[in-house]
């Protein structure tokens, strides 16, 4: 099978007859075998009705209904799980996206080493409040993430070769990052497409102004787990024994001026006076916590079932 387009869906009912339609007018006009999987993420209005007629007539759709609302990514990644296509290309229910797009991007895997192909909305059909800080969550993933050549990480119309689906899991709210994912799966040959976007159509966006404090909380979580999960020591432990050595050495240096003042004969100061103790104390206190934190991290990431997972590219 060439394609397979993951819809990830949730109250889309009036979207989908009209979305599915255009994806079938431009499959057939290129001659592509494809399936449809629409994900219906615990709707609670008729979506899942709508699927339901909708593949009587239409073969290639099929159908995941969650039992509750779990969310966009939960919704991907089980789409991500089913999917059979050579290329699995993904794109929102609301008719934002284009399906005119496809053929492009999935020549763009095809032809070339694209591992993963992310649309670009650069002209964008979206309110203020929303295109402003999504510029800025953009140029910071950018930027922490080191993949400079993207410019919107969270479109929902990408493409993927197969491989890359299969080894990324997409859970949390982790759906703004599949870019860094994959980037650290091992695939690094991320590029961008322009792609057509369009003001929704029908119903009302999934989510409010919560997302951009859950995105950046997402954004700090997959650095740290991508850079240490297996190795939470070496970052609990450095700063960890850093502290404990800046504040080991200021402990010294007042012992020593208190012992040469007693040397001396001079009036000296309790130690607990000076304010140098305090900063030694908890540097101390929080470097032993680190290094316990670090210690304890790794006992778990030990015990992982995932501790020796790794992503093979080939055997031979
Ligand atoms: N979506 C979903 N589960 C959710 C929220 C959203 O499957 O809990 C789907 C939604 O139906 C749509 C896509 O994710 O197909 C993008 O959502 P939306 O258009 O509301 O986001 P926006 O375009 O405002 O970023
Ligand atoms: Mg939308």
């Amino acid at each position: 099978m060439d394609i397979s387009v993951v819809i990830p869906l949730y109250n889309e009912e009036e979207s989908l007859p009209e979305l599915t339609e255009w994806i079938r007018r431009v499959m057939n006009a290129h001659d592509f075998s494809y399936e449809i999987i629409l994900v219906d993420d615990g709707s609670k209005d008729t979506s899942w009705k709508v699927i339901e007629e909708l593949k009587l007539t239409h073969e290639q759709i099929s159908g995941i209904r969650f039992r509750r609302n779990y969310g966009k990514s939960a919704a991907l990644n089980v789409g991500f799980n089913a999917a059979q296509g050579d290329v699995v290309i993904t794109m929102d229910a609301d008719l934002q996206d284009s399906p005119d797009e496809i053929p492009e991007l999935y020549n763009r895997i095809m032809n070339s080493d694209a591992d993963l192909v992310s649309g670009w909305k650069q002209k964008r059909y979206d309110p203020l409040t929303k295109t402003i800080p999504t510029k800025l969550f953009n140029s910071v993933t950018r930027n922490m993430s080191g993949i400079y050549n993207l410019h919107d990480f969270n479109c929902g119309l990408k493409a993927y070769r197969k491989d890359v689906v299969k080894s990324i899991e997409v859970y949390g709210e982790m759906h703004r990052y599949i870019p860094v994912l994959a980037k650290w799966a091992g695939f690094t040959n991320i590029q961008e497409q322009i792609v057509k976007h369009y003001p929704r159509k029908y119903g009302v966006t999934k989510f409010g102004p919560g997302r951009f404090v859950k995105g950046f909380l997402d954004l700090l979580s997959i650095f740290f787990v991508g850079k240490f999960g297996k190795r939470p020591m070496h970052f609990f432990g450095t700063i960890g024994v850093l502290s404990f050595v800046v504040g080991f050495f200021i402990t010294c240096y007042l012992i020593f001026e208190k012992l040469r003042s007693i040397a001396d004969g001079t009036v000296y100061r309790n130690i607990t006076d000076q304010p140098l103790f305090y900063l030694s104390l908890v540097a101390i206190l929080i470097g032993t916590q680190l290094f316990l934190t670090g210690f304890i991290a790794e006992l778990v990431s030990r015990n992982s079932s995932e501790r020796n997972q790794y992503h093979i590219e080939k055997i031979i």
